[in-house]
């Protein structure tokens, strides 16, 4: 099912829903595009005209940030919150185990390199079968060689709006694949960036966390957060957007 927030469809999955759902488009012959969606994204959206459209195109939109789960709340939608992290740690599973190409594109050469040897280390029947960091100028190399991989599920870690704008660019080029646009999940991955412990994760309030670890990320909260709570009760309550 999918709901309204502040204008955009939301898919309402449970997590388990979210990646069946997802590894379906990825045997199809067709570029689907994943967003995981979180109240900073809204508000890029209000501002860039190209980046609302491609919210608004997109296959699937699952909530990622807490912020939307409490905006969803507030319209009378009680849904699961999905990190993309974890998502897309899962279809990286599933796609193993459904002998489906992987490729990893984003991150420093560094950190996608250490990632992808992490992944091949921990998933079985794993076959990556492109990496790329995400500091590249030649866009079109990097389609092409895209498409030359094969590769099913290709997770874009550039940040937003970038890796969404990446995307859309190969949806005319390529000729299928499951893309996710994954923000700093192989920082995860390659052990470069901790994880907050698993209480932070079950509460909702992993942002605490790393909010308290990195101090800076407090511009990119404040105001966003409250902002964006209050265009939800505005759009409850007036109709607005
Ligand atoms: N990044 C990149 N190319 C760029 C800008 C950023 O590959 O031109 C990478 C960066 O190294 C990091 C990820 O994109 O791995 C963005 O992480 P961030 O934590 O900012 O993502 P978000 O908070 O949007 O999930």
């Amino acid at each position: 099912m999918r709901v309204k927030l502040l204008g955009y469809e939301i898919d309402t999955f449970t997590f388990d829903g979210a990646t069946e759902y997802a590894l379906e488009l990825e045997k199809e012959d067709k570029v689907s595009q994943v967003v995981t969606i979180n109240p900073e994204m809204f508000d890029c959206a209000k501002i860039d005209k190209e980046f609302a459209q491609i919210l608004n195109e997109a296959e699937m939109v699952i909530p990622d940030g807490v912020g939307v789960k409490i905006g969803l709340k507030i319209l009378g939608h009680n849904v699961d919150r999905i990190a993309g992290v974890d998502f897309a740690r899962k279809m990286i599973e599933l796609s193993a185990k459904n002998n489906l190409p992987v490729a990893l594109i984003g991150a420093k050469p560094e950190v996608v390199q250490l990632a992808a040897e992490n992944l091949k280390n921990e998933v079985e029947n794993l076959n990556i079968a492109y990496v790329q960091d995400g500091y590249f100028k030649d866009d079109e190399r990097v389609l092409d060689e895209l498409k030359n991989s094969g590769a099913r599920l290709i997770l874009v870690a550039l940040g937003s709006p970038k890796q969404e704008k990446f995307i859309k660019q190969a949806k005319s080029v390529l000729p299928f694949g499951l893309m996710v646009g994954v923000g700093g999940s192989f920082d995860v991955w390659s052990g470069t960036v901790e994880r907050a412990p698993e209480i932070y994760q079950k509460l909702g309030i992993e942002w605490l966390y790393r909010t308290v670890k990195q101090p800076e990320r407090f511009k990119r909260i404040f105001p966003t957060l409250p902002l964006f709570v209050l265009r939800v009760f505005k759009e409850k309550f007036c109709g607005d957007k």
